[in-house]
């Protein structure tokens, strides 16, 4: 499998990662290692996981994902061979996550204790790629409308992104980590976190993880010049817009035991005009001999922006047509189809 650089660092990523926030709910520890054994045999190198994992995020299922990896990579796996990238979380009300049931800031301090739990329960001694998961700040993210700008009231405690930096920093220099990224960020807190790192000296972002898919091409406005100009590649999460471009929920239909059936939670891939798009890239994918999910994932893979494409499966038969995808190109008509969909169903669900 094709291996890109991750910014400019010296890890080296395969264009499809495997995610894993649903590891611990839908999956069982076993079925996790079966996804990573299958995903590894087909030259997947890279594993994203996060303290806030499982998803949906609650207080009996929180680290799971990350001790499910932990237990795989006791099982005599070679640790050179495997890009670990977690994450810390940024600012939430939801003390569970914090000793002292604390609500979570992206301080030193928390920051220092997040790493620690994170290596603790991967059972290793550094994470190869240790992503900011979302903003100190307030800003509209999960879902809520990027395009359109709502100024948030700043918060009093906000943790200035210099000192988030410089903690962060600290981590690659004693070894606890090797690379630095971000998530759900935007173009300003992007180039504030370059700014730093060229003003003061400080480790640089590679990476920026962020919702990208055929349904939302957010990223293309403003952070995509960024990721090539400056070198912060997109990991992009979400491919399917959680399972939606495959299909399966069109005409209310609502699977045994799919992500949409099971939790209903935020709507974000459910917005008026989102149907009919999951719809024409569908018949579109058809008429190119490919699944609807295998022309969503090779359109994501195939973008000059992207460092890796985090997939997600919850079954081995999905896993395995999702990675079938990297045998199929984005021709210059299938490009031109696709962008003539783009230009009716622009954005469906930011
Ligand atoms: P996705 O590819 O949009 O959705 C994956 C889900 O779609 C699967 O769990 C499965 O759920 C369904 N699916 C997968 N392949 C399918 C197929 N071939 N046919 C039909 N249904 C299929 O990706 P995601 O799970 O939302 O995200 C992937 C990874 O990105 C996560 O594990 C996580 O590592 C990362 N992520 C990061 C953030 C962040 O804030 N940084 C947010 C979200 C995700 P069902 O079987 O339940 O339908």
């Amino acid at each position: 499998m094709e291996r890109r650089r991750l910014g400019r660092s010296d890890i080296e990523v395969s264009v499809i990662c495997l995610g894993s926030m649903n590891w611990g709910d839908q999956n069982t520890e076993k079925e996790g290692h079966a996804q990573l054994d299958v995903a590894f045999e087909h030259g997947v190198n890279a594993i994203d996981t996060a303290e806030l994992y499982t998803i949906p995020p609650i207080p009996e299922t929180h680290g799971r994902s990350e001790e499910i990896i932990g237990s795989w990579l006791q099982t005599g796996k070679r640790r050179d061979d495997i890009i670990l990238a977690s994450k810390v979380i940024g600012r939430t009300e939801r003390t569970w996550f914090r000793k002292g049931d604390r609500p979570a800031l992206l301080t030193r301090d928390q920051i220092n204790e997040a790493i620690d739990g994170s290596l603790s329960r991967l059972k290793t001694d550094y994470i190869d790629l240790y992503q900011v998961h979302w903003p100190d700040r307030d800003f509209s993210s999960f879902g809520g409308n990027p395009t359109v700008w709502k100024p948030a009231p700043r918060n009093a405690d906000e943790t200035p992104i210099e000192e988030t930096l410089e903690a962060l920093t600290d981590l690659v220099k004693v070894g606890k980590v090797r690379a630095l990224g971000l998530s759900n960020e935007n173009p300003w807190g992007t180039m504030q976190y370059l700014k730093y790192s060229e003003t003061r000296d400080l480790s640089r972002m590679h990476s920026i993880q962020n919702a990208y898919s055929l349904a939302n091409r957010t990223f293309e406005t403003g952070l995509a010049e960024i990721a090539e100009r400056e070198d912060v590649g997109l990991l992009a999460y979400s491919p399917l817009a959680q399972g939606f471009l495959s299909g399966k929920y069109l005409d209310g239909q609502l699977p045994h035991g799919a992500r949409r059936t099971l939790f209903n939670r935020h709507k974000r891939y459910e917005k008026p005009g989102s149907s009919e798009a999951y719809r024409a890239y569908g018949e579109l994918a058809r008429s190119a001999g490919m699944t609807p999910a295998q022309l969503a994932h090779a359109f994501v893979t195939s973008r000059p922006f992207v460092t890796a494409n985090i997939i997600g499966a919850t079954s081995l038969e999905q896993l395995r047509e999702n990675l079938e995808s990297t045998r199929f190109t984005i021709t210059e008509e299938l490009e031109n189809s696709i962008n003539e969909i783009h230009q009716i169903h622009c954005n469906p669900a930011p």
